[in-house]
């Protein structure tokens, strides 16, 4: 393998694996670049650097911000972006804390519902932390009620709009992609198929994202079959964006490389953020 992964998730959010443990298979999978996009927070980046240092593989500060329009979820990819600049920093900081008390009411409900999930044991999961709805899924995992993380996400548990289902604070994609751009980082929409029972992120929103500056649209991806790759790298194309593509690897399984982006793609994304950053 080759490249950069550009879309990955550690226990900083809800990876299963460590920063460091991160960076060790992507070593070992040979990857010249490796970004670490945890939901909503950077809190990986520095123990991944120090975990890097001098062996060969570039690390690139990322965060995977979580949007919403109409209700819809659209999740963001932010690269190299400047926290001390701008109102990023304090947006991420109040979705965490919305999550939080999100992970509390989630698991509220599951327990009126019979389950015997507690909070103590999804912040345990968490590291304490910064929990998401996979935290939630282990939990109900771990007291038995299902056999796997996956099982969560139905309309009768945690699925999107299912009955123990809790919105979280979430940003508005456009004025996202300004803040990202206004913080010199690069706006990469992620997983444009993924959503909306298959449809993905509406293409009007994507076009008014892509009039906003956004930079790369995540083409590649899991969850995109080789034909919706194929459209999104046209549209990528209509609209002067950069195609990248990512492998969203959470831990288990194992996907970190899957999915790789040219490091030349990397670098121009670098340079659109530094220019677009300036003219605004
Ligand atoms: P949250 O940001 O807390 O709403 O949780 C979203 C995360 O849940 C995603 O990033 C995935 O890691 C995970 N997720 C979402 N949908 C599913 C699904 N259908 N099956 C398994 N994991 C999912
Ligand atoms: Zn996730
Ligand atoms: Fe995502
Ligand atoms: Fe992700």
């Amino acid at each position: 393998m080759s490249g950069a992964e550009l879309h990955a998730h550690t226990t900083a959010s809800d990876g299963i694996l460590s920063p460091q443990e991160v960076v060790d298979v992507a070593l070992q999978r040979h990857l010249e670049a490796l970004a670490i996009t945890d939901h909503d927070t950077l809190a990986g980046v520095t123990e991944a650097e120090l975990q890097a240092e001098g062996r060969g593989l570039e690390i690139i500060p990322g965060v995977e911000i979580s949007c919403a329009r109409e209700k819809v979820s659209v999740h963001l990819l932010a690269y190299w972006p400047d926290l001390t600049v701008g109102a990023l920093a304090d947006e991420l900081g109040k979705i965490r804390q919305s999550r939080r008390s999100r992970a509390a009411k989630m698991v509220k409900r599951l327990q009126e519902m019979g389950y015997s999930l507690t909070l103590d044991q999804v912040m345990e999961l968490a590291s304490g932390n910064n929990p998401g709805r996979p935290h939630v899924a282990r939990a109900l995992v771990a007291t038995g009620a299902i056999s796997h993380p996956d099982e969560a996400f139905t309309s009768e548990l945690i699925g999107d709009g299912g009955r123990a289902y809790v919105e979280k604070y979430a940003l508005d994609p456009v004025e996202a992609v300004e803040m990202v751009l206004e913080s010199k980082g690069a706006p990469v929409l992620a997983h444009p198929g993924v959503g909306r029972g298959g449809e993905g992120v509406d293409s009007a929103l994507i076009e008014e994202m892509a009039d906003a500056g956004l930079i790369g649209l995540e083409a590649g991806h899991i969850d995109h079959t080789p034909s919706r790759k194929a459209h999104f790298e046209e549209m990528a194309r209509r609209l002067g964006l950069l195609a990248t593509a990512g492998s969203d690897c959470h831990g288990v399984p194992l996907k970190l490389g899957t999915r790789s982006t040219p490091l030349q793609t990397v670098q121009a994304l670098k340079e659109r953020a530094q220019t677009q950053g300036n003219d605004n």
